[in-house]
């Protein structure tokens, strides 16, 4: 009897302690790798016409151009273009999950899309991420519904969409819950980027040595 205890209590520890660890664990990522872009990428920002990210995204971007300037290389994000363009409910959630089974599809409609970094604000719910198409030479970011937690929270939701362009860039993540780039295998936290002032969260040392590497100084598109 007391085997069976014993038993049970490290199962169901066991058990809550995945539940708890994958609740904020997971987001997204395929980046492009550490070899960076060898073009500016023209951005496609989808999304109703009145969505109120639309700013966020705007800022997300700034935020990583600003960034490139300060490390001295001449990449940027390139011309962004809206698009009210509508894509279909099941497909950002199905490429949401074929994430995580590695099913790389690109449907057909999003591939016709003129930009090389397509960015979509969805309304739909699923787990916000960011995909690399290399032989499509595409790059698709989904944002999941804002209306959901912590995408409800004050400066979450510039952070999150920060955070996806920052593996469309090449980065991957760190394990510091203080950092842009935190995620797997430590917890992705987007509710700690909660702030009643808008700003984005640092890279790591790391990361700027990285960004460096994939876009030096004497950076040109290929
Ligand atoms: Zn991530």
């Amino acid at each position: 009897m007391n085997r069976i205890k014993i038993f049970l209590l490290v199962f169901i520890s066991l058990l809550l302690t995945c539940t708890l660890q994958n609740k904020y664990a997971m987001d997204d990522v395929l980046a492009l790798g550490q070899s960076g872009w060898s073009k500016v990428p023209s951005v496609v920002l989808v999304s109703p016409e009145n969505d109120s990210r639309i700013q966020a995204a705007y800022e997300a971007i700034n935020f990583w151009n600003q960034t490139f300037a300060q490390i001295g290389t001449s990449f940027r994000l390139g011309s962004v273009t809206h698009t009210a363009e509508k894509i279909p409910a099941n497909q950002m959630v199905s490429l949401s999950r074929g994430i995580f089974v590695n099913q790389r599809n690109l449907p057909e409609n999003i591939q016709k899309m003129p930009g090389d970094l397509i960015l979509v604000l969805s309304d739909e719910t699923f787990i916000s991420f960011e995909y690399g198409f290399p032989s499509k030479g595409k790059v698709l970011v989904g944002i999941k519904n804002q209306k959901i937690f912590p995408l409800t929270l004050p400066n979450v939701t510039r952070n999150v969409i920060a955070h996806e362009l920052g593996h469309a860039i090449g980065l991957g993540h760190n394990s510091d819950p203080t950092k842009l780039m935190c995620g797997r295998p430590a917890s992705y936290r987007p509710n700690l980027f909660e702030s009643e002032q808008a700003r984005f969260f640092p890279l790591s040392e790391e990361e700027i040595i990285t960004l460096k590497k994939m876009h030096p100084p004497n950076w040109k598109p290929i």
